[in-house]
């Protein structure tokens, strides 16, 4: 038996899972918030318990020892000692990692490269890297990439077309995100849905806050709706998704921001909150469009006309589908996204789906809300990153 951490540094928290591998038991699980604030928030859920504390916590270097004092104090491990190996979630591996790897002086060099594409995530990604690294000297850690599952498509999936000098020269490309839970929702649903078939053919989307699509073809990703950054593909909570590149030139002409200033809207004030105007959160537009509000009944349409379009487009991709998974935070919770996604591609796909089950499934429920004559198995399945960072801390170590 062996304890390992699965670690999530974003820029101003820290999310942390302790497991016993190969059991899969979390031991802990917990966060750090507001990292960089004197009401910084700390939490742990422990054996059914929780402890919460508000307190300072200047950087995650502070954070990671929280942490760490938290697993003695509360007798979660006897000592530091038992935990045998550290994986940190790192969201851009740019196209230099196309599985896990040591975090080391080498893939620590590569990621710093890469900060341009990811300015939000990457530095705190090698500051946790370093406050675990300076904390537990001797434990092996390694950083496990949002884009690596997506490192296997063609280049005419990832490709732009701009010059192609370009694409060579600043690795301008399509890279994706989300990978992590479209190859943990692509394994399950092979394993356990469709027989361990060879050849399948899957859609797995992850729509949450962050939304994305992938297709998946024998358990490998042909496809994924992120592009360069996560801005790509989907409509998300703030994030625009896909757009005709002119959009920038045009509304830079229009309100006199400059790029770097309308990159910023289109990544924090746009998708359901921008053209909502009412919240970023599905609960609340959902509730809104419910009573009538004529903008949020738009949103939602808006929202499920994008993510069906990419359903539709990735069948023809994959030459038709096994199998489609609704995953994340609206894909787990939300029966009336599901509702508004599937009625606009049932007919052409040859969906039957059970609307009434749907309704009642939400809150972490795993289920398949197609029936039987369907073309295809439509099921909700709650994704877990976190087992997957935990899974190749194990293979790293036993
Ligand atoms: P995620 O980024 O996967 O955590 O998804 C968070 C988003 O899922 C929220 O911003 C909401 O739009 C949506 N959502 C809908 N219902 C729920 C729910 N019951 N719990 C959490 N998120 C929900």
């Amino acid at each position: 038996m062996y304890k390992v951490m699965a670690v999530n540094c974003g820029s101003s928290s820290l999310k942390y899972k302790l497991y016993e591998m190969p059991e899969e038991k979390v031991l802990c699980s917990g966060l750090a918030e507001r990292i960089g604030h004197d009401d910084g928030i700390f939490k742990i859920k422990f054996d059914g318990k929780e402890d919460k504390r508000v307190l300072p916590i200047p950087d995650h270097a502070v954070a990671v020892n929280l942490v760490l004092e938290a697993l003695t104090k509360f007798g979660i491990v006897k000592s530091l000692d038992e935990i045998k190996c550290v994986g940190h979630r790192v969201v851009q591996g740019g196209k230099y990692f196309s599985h896990s790897v040591d975090f080391d002086d080498e893939s620590e060099a590569i990621i710093a490269k890469l900060i341009p594409l990811d300015p939000l995530h990457a530095p705190a990604h090698l500051v946790g890297y370093h406050a675990f690294k300076d904390a537990l000297p001797d434990v092996p850690a390694i950083a496990v990439f949002d884009t690596a599952f997506h490192q296997t498509m063609e280049e005419e999936d990832y490709l732009y077309p701009i010059p192609y000098e370009w694409s060579q020269k600043y690795d301008c490309r399509r890279y994706g995100a989300h990978g992590t839970s479209h190859q943990y929702l692509a394994n399950k649903a092979i394993k356990e849905y469709l027989g361990g078939k060879p050849n399948s053919r899957i859609i797995t989307c992850h729509i949450g806050s962050g939304a994305s699509l992938a297709a998946v073809r024998d358990g490998k990703c042909v496809a994924t709706t992120m592009g360069l950054t996560p801005l790509g593909g989907v409509m998300m909570g703030t994030r625009t998704g896909d757009m005709d590149p002119s959009v920038t030139d045009y509304l830079a002409t229009c309100t006199g921001l400059d790029v770097h200033e309308l990159y910023d809207v289109f990544n924090k004030k746009s998708g359901l909150l921008g053209v909502s105007g009412i919240s970023n959160d599905t609960r609340d537009i959902e509730a809104a469009a419910l009573q009538g509000n004529e903008r949020a009944i738009l949103t939602s349409n808006l929202f499920a006309r994008r993510v069906a379009d990419f359903i539709g487009s990735y069948f023809v991709r994959l030459g038709g589908a096994d199998m489609m998974v609704f995953s994340a935070g609206i894909g787990e919770n939300s029966p009336y996204y599901r509702r508004l996604i599937l009625e606009r591609v049932e007919e052409a796909l040859g969906l039957k789906i059970d609307y009434k089950l749907n309704e009642s499934i939400y809150g972490g429920k795993e289920a398949v809300i197609s029936l039987p004559g369907s073309s295809m198995i439509v099921a909700v399945i709650p994704t877990d990153e976190e087992v997957m960072i935990a899974r190749d801390c194990y293979k790293r170590i036993a």
